[in-house]
C-alpha cells in the first residue's frame, strides 16, 4: 500500500496520502516525504482545540440566553426548562474537564454528577412548592448533556476496547432514566425527556459505529503482527 514519495505510518504499515504529520488512524508520527495528492486538499484533521473553543462559546451563549429568557418569562409557568439548561451545560463541562485532565473513572464521576444535580434540584423544587420542574426538566436535560459530554470524552481519549463497554452502558443507563420518568408519569411535560431519549439513542448509534471501526483497526494490526 505504500509507494515512494508518500508518507507512511510505521505502526499501521499503511501509506498516507497528503501531508499528515501524524497517522490519522493511530496517531504515530509518519515517515517519508509527502506526495502531492491528485485531489484538492481538504482539511480532515480533527482539531480538539477548535472543538473545545466552539463548544465553549456555544455554552456561553446558551447560558446567557437561558438567564436572559428567565428575566423575560419571569412570571411564566415553565421557567424550569430555563433554570435547567445552564445546569446541563455546566454538567457537560465538568465531564469534559474530567476527560481533558485524564481523570480516571469518568463514568463514576458522571453518575455522581447527575445524581447530585438531580437531588439538589429536587430538594429546591420541594422547598418551593413541588412544581416538578426538577424531574420534568433538570434530570432529563442534565442526563442529555452528560451523554453528549461522554461522547466528546470518548472521542478525546485514547481508550482500550474494553472501556467502550463502560461508556456504552452508561449511555444506555442515562437514557433509561427519562424513560422511567415518562413510564411512571413523574413529569408534567414530556418534551425534555423525549429529547434526552433521542439524544441517548443517537449517541448509542455513534458509539457502536466508532467502536466497530476501532475494533476493525485493532484486528488488522493484530493480524499483521
Ligand atoms: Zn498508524
Amino acid at each position: 500500500m505504500t509507494r515512494p514519495g508518500m508518507r507512511s505510518c510505521p505502526k499501521c504499515e499503511v501509506g498516507i496520502e497528503g501531508e499528515w504529520a501524524r497517522c490519522p488512524l493511530c496517531g504515530a508520527i509518519t515517515e517519508g516525504a509527502s506526495a502531492d495528492s491528485p485531489l484538492p486538499t481538504v482539511s480532515l484533521r480533527f482539531s480538539r482545540r477548535r472543538l473545545l473553543r466552539v463548544l465553549f462559546l456555544t455554552s456561553l451563549v446558551v447560558i446567557l440566553a437561558s438567564f436572559g429568557l428567565q428575566l423575560i418569562f419571569r412570571r411564566g409557568a415553565d421557567v424550569g426548562v430555563l433554570r435547567s439548561i445552564w445546569l446541563g451545560v455546566a454538567a457537560m463541562w465538568l465531564v469534559v474537564v474530567m476527560a481533558v485532565r485524564k481523570r480516571r473513572n469518568i463514568a463514576k464521576g458522571t453518575v455522581y454528577l447527575v445524581v447530585l444535580a438531580g437531588l439538589v434540584c429536587a430538594y429546591w423544587d420541594y422547598l418551593t412548592g413541588w412544581h416538578r420542574w426538577s424531574l420534568t426538566y433538570v434530570v432529563p436535560i442534565v442526563c442529555g448533556f452528560a451523554i453528549i459530554a461522554l461522547l466528546i470524552a470518548v472521542r478525546m481519549m485514547r481508550m482500550e476496547v474494553g472501556d467502550y463497554t463502560v461508556y456504552t452502558g452508561l449511555t444506555v443507563l442515562l437514557g433509561l432514566v427519562p424513560i422511567l420518568f415518562l413510564v411512571f408519569g413523574w413529569v408534567t411535560n414530556p418534551i425534555a425527556s423525549a429529547i434526552c431519549i433521542g439524544v441517548s439513542g443517537l449517541a448509542l448509534i455513534v458509539q457502536i459505529l466508532t467502536q466497530r471501526r476501532e475494533m476493525g483497526h485493532e484486528l488488522v494490526k493484530r493480524l499483521r503482527l
